[in-house]
């Protein structure tokens, strides 16, 4: 039987845990703040912030929310930035991506304090990620280590496949996997072969952004598949970058989309929000 990589419960898990924690904090006299900064108001922007402050909330933290309009400067953004960077009583900064094209991401990211960088995006924390030192770990690829050690996946020494290569999941992805000492190739679109180079995976991670495109030719007979994709197709369902129906027959273990991976990226930014005020 096919077993059922299930991101819902193991993030509601991971959520309870940190509440818990939180509230010991809270006894100590330590709060956390997470300034959350949004620019315009672009939909699916929408969702992942609400669904970040509700996070914060169930959890103990507390959340400032900054909206500046969309035609707001690149400016007045860094300015805003730097002074959460100097405000002692916030501990996090999350600016909510993408950002509307007349601001560079690249600054935004370069100007938030490594130390209150709870996305992970800052080159301090990809340089540490990648040098082994601690640092804060970009929430998607933290959440799928999370995942296959909570389902009793086992990593070390296993051949690791990620498809993809993006700054946010990929690249992160590879370290991660790394650290936990499996054997990771990374694929990217100039990959040759991708078929056979998939198929040589026990854990076969796909961050490819395109819908179901990883079928059952690609997976070996008892691969662990973690599917990051999420797509909206035209009858407003949401896919993966995986054929679910088909894969499932040939893994050993499957994320669905949705109740994979998603949830996972949100509790590790809790979690990345309580490492700020641990020791
Ligand atoms: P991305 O920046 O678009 O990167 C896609 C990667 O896939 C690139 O490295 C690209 O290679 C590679 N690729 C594209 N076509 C390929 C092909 N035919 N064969 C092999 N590799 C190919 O995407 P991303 O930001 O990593 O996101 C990937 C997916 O995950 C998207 O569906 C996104 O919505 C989703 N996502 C989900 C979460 C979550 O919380 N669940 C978080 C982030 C992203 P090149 O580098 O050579 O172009």
């Amino acid at each position: 039987m096919t077993q059922m990589i299930d991101g819902k419960a193991i993030s509601a898990k991971i959520k309870e845990e940190l509440k818990a924690e939180v509230g010991q904090k809270k006894e100590e006299g330590k709060e956390i703040c997470l300034a959350v900064v949004q620019v315009g108001n672009d939909a699916a922007s929408c969702v992942y912030v609400n669904n970040k402050k509700k996070a914060c909330a169930f959890v103990g933290i507390k959340s400032l929310a900054y909206e500046l309009e969309e035609t707001v400067s690149e400016e007045e953004l860094l300015l805003l930035i730097e002074k959460l960077n100097q405000d002692e009583k916030v501990n996090g900064i999350l600016v909510q991506l993408p950002l509307p094209e007349h601001i560079s991401e690249e600054r935004v990211i370069n100007a938030i304090s490594p130390s209150k960088d709870v996305d992970g995006f800052h080159p301090v924390n990809v340089g540490n990620l990648c040098i082994g030192r601690k640092g804060f770990l970009p929430c998607t690829p933290a959440g799928i280590i999370q995942l296959l050690k909570r389902s009793g996946v086992e990593i070390e020494g296993k051949e690791c496949v990620v498809i993809g290569r993006s700054n946010i999941v990929g690249k992160p992805m590879q370290m991660l996997l790394l650290r936990e000492n499996g054997t990771v190739t990374i694929a990217h679109s100039r990959t040759k072969n991708l078929k056979e180079v998939a198929k040589r995976a026990d854990i076969l991670v796909v961050a490819v952004g395109k819908p179901k495109f990883i079928t059952a030719d690609f997976v070996k007979e008892g691969a662990v598949v973690i599917d990051v994709g999420i797509h909206r197709n035209n009858e407003n369902k949401l896919c993966g970058d995986v054929d679910f129906d088909s894969v499932k027959e040939k893994a050993s273990a499957i994320t669905p989309v949705p109740g994979g991976v998603g949830p996972m990226t949100i509790a590790m930014l809790m979690n990345n929000c309580v490492e700020t005020i641990r020791n």
